[in-house]
C-alpha cells in the first residue's frame, strides 16, 4: 500500500515511511492511496476471531511491508496490558443503545489502543533500520500518558514529554511522572499548553534530529493512529449484527482522529447509517456541518478538556475524500483558510458528508446533568467526553430501529473531580490509588525552546 498527501506535492511513501515521517512535507496528511475492501464474507468471518486476530486481518490490508508473522506479533503485544479479554467490552445501555468501553488499556483512555501498537511498530522500524529516535510531544492530558506508556519499553527510543505546569490534573501529572524507565523524561513548562506545544513546534520545524536522532512526533495525525482504531468499529458493529444490519455510532471529538478511523471502516464495506460527531463548547465542527461555517473561534477550556480544540487536524483528512481526492481544491480550500482563519466547503461535498454526518455541541452544564441522568437511568458513571457523545447520540439519532453504539472514550476514574461535582462518589481504581502514592520524577523549566533544547542534549 502506498501513501499520498492530501495536498498532493509531497513524496509518495510506504507504510512504513508514512509512520515515521507524521506531517507531509507539502503541509498537508497522509491518507492511503486507495482505501481496501473487506466483502459481506470477510466480515461475517471476524466473528470468530479474537480482537487480536480481528485487528491483524483489518490493518495488514494496508500494511504490505511487514511480514504476516511479524505483525501478529506486534499487534499481540500491543493488547496484553488491557484489563478486559474483549479488550473493548460492549455494553448495552437501552433496546438499541449501546457503550463501547474503550478505556480498558493500561491509562484508561482510548488512545492506548492506538499508542500500545504504535510504540510496538516504531520500535520495530527502528531496530530494522539499527537507529535510535526520539519522540517528542506536547500534551494537555490524555495524549502523554498513553504515549508514554506505549512508548516506555522501546528500547531505541527516548521520551520527552511537555506539559503545561500546574495545567493539568494530578491523575494525569502522576501518570506520566511516576513511570520509573530511564528513557522517559518529563518536562513541566512554566506556562500554558500553547507555549509547550509551541516549543514542540518548534523543534520540528528547526531540525527532524536532534543529536543525531531522529525526532518522531506522536500527535494524533499519525496514520498509525488512525489505522489501529479503525479495528473496534469493525468489531463492535459484528458484534451487533453487522453487516446484516446497519449501525450508527457516535464519537465524542476533538482532533477528528477517532471518529476518521469510522469513516475509514464504512468506506472499506461496513453499513455504517450515522456517525455523529459530539463535541464540547469548542465546536468548530459542528458549525462545519450545520452551517458551513469553517471559521476559528476563541479556545474555550471545558470540563472535556481532551476535546478542547481550536481547529481540528484530521478534518482534512475526511474532505480530501469529499472532493473526490481532488488535492488542488484541499490546496486553496487550505490556503484561503490558513490566511483568513475562515472558508467555506463547496455544496457538493458537504452534502455529501451530511449523508452520513451528524453533529452537535454540548456545554458543561449539560455534561454535568446527564452524568447524573445515566447513572441514576443504568447505574453506570460515565466521564465527562463519554457523557457529551450520549447527549449528542440522543440528540441526533434520526433511526431509532438501528443500533447506536456510543464510544466511551475514558475511565469516569481518570476525571473523578468532574464526577463528584455531578454529584457522584466514585470508586477509584487500585492502579489509580497507587499512582498517588508512588514517587514522581519531572523537571520544571521555562516556557523557552533553548532551555529545552539543552536539557534534552544534557541527557541524553
Ligand atoms: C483524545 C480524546 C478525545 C478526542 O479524540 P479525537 O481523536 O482527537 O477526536 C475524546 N475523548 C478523550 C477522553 C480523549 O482522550
Amino acid at each position: 500500500m502506498r501513501y499520498i498527501s492530501t495536498r498532493g506535492e509531497a513524496p509518495i511513501l510506504s507504510f512504513e515511511e508514512t509512520v515515521m515521517s507524521g506531517l507531509a512535507l507539502d503541509g498537508g496528511l497522509y491518507v492511503p492511496e486507495k482505501i481496501p475492501k473487506f466483502t459481506h464474507r470477510d466480515l461475517i468471518e471476524l466473528n470468530n476471531c479474537s480482537y487480536a486476530e480481528s485487528a491483524f486481518r483489518i490493518m495488514r490490508l494496508f500494511i504490505d511491508d511487514i511480514d504476516d508473522k511479524t505483525l501478529k506479533i506486534l499487534i499481540k503485544k500491543s493488547y496484553t496490558r488491557f484489563k478486559s479479554d474483549a479488550i473493548v467490552p460492549l455494553k448495552q445501555i437501552g433496546k438499541n443503545n449501546f457503550l463501547l468501553e474503550l478505556f480498558n488499556g493500561p491509562t484508561l483512555a482510548f488512545k492506548d489502543i492506538a499508542l500500545q501498537f504504535m510504540g510496538y511498530l516504531i520500535d520495530y522500524f527502528l531496530t530494522k533500520r539499527d537507529e535510535k529516535a526520539v519522540v517528542m510531544g506536547a500534551t494537555s492530558g490524555d495524549t502523554g500518558s498513553a504515549a508514554i506508556s506505549g512508548f516506555c519499553y522501546c528500547n531505541n527510543l527516548e521520551i520527552f514529554i511537555l506539559h503545561p505546569d500546574k495545567m493539568i490534573s494530578e491523575i494525569q501529572r502522576r501518570q506520566m511522572t511516576t513511570v520509573k524507565k530511564d528513557n522517559v523524561h518529563n518536562i513541566a513548562i512554566k506556562g500554558n499548553f500553547d507555549d509547550a506545544q509551541a516549543i514542540v513546534k518548534e523543534s520540528f520545524k528547526k531540525n527532524c534530529f536532534i543529536k543525531g536522532r531522529r525526532l518522531i512526533a506522536i500527535n494524533s495525525i499519525n496514520w498509525a493512529r488512525i489505522l489501529a482504531q479503525i479495528v473496534y468499529y469493525i468489531v463492535s458493529a459484528i458484534s451487533v449484527g453487522a453487516p446484516y444490519r446497519e449501525i450508527s455510532f457516535t464519537v465524542p471529538t476533538g482532533n477528528f482522529g477517532n471518529i476518521f478511523a469510522g469513516y475509514l471502516a464504512s468506506k472499506m464495506g461496513l453499513p455504517i447509517k450515522q456517525l455523529v460527531i459530539a463535541t464540547n463548547s469548542n465546536n468548530i465542527l459542528h458549525r462545519i456541518i450545520e452551517y458551513n461555517d469553517f471559521s476559528i473561534n476563541n479556545l474555550v477550556n471545558t470540563i472535556a478538556p481532551a476535546m478542547d480544540i481550536v481547529v481540528s487536524s484530521n478534518f482534512e483528512r475526511l474532505l480530501f475524500y469529499a472532493y473526490k481526492k481532488n488535492s488542488n481544491a484541499i490546496k486553496a480550500l487550505f490556503n484561503k483558510f490558513n490566511k483568513k482563519n475562515s472558508t467555506i466547503i463547496d455544496e457538493k461535498p458537504l452534502s455529501k458528508l451530511r449523508n452520513i454526518f451528524y453533529s452537535t455541541s454540548v456545554n458543561d452544564k449539560m455534561i454535568l446533568s446527564v452524568i447524573r441522568k445515566i447513572y441514576k437511568r443504568n447505574g453506570v458513571i460515565v466521564d465527562p467526553h463519554t457523557a457529551i457523545g450520549l447527549i449528542a447520540a440522543e440528540r441526533c439519532n434520526t433511526y431509532p430501529g438501528i443500533p447506536m453504539i456510543s464510544l466511551a472514550t475514558a475511565h469516569p476514574a481518570k476525571f473523578y473531580e468532574t464526577v463528584l461535582k455531578a454529584g457522584i462518589e466514585i470508586y477509584l481504581p487500585s492502579s489509580i490509588k497507587e499512582l498517588l502514592k508512588k514517587e514522581e520524577r519531572y523537571c520544571i523549566l521555562p516556557a523557552n525552546l533553548k532551555k529545552v533544547h539543552n536539557y534534552m542534549f544534557s541527557v541524553l
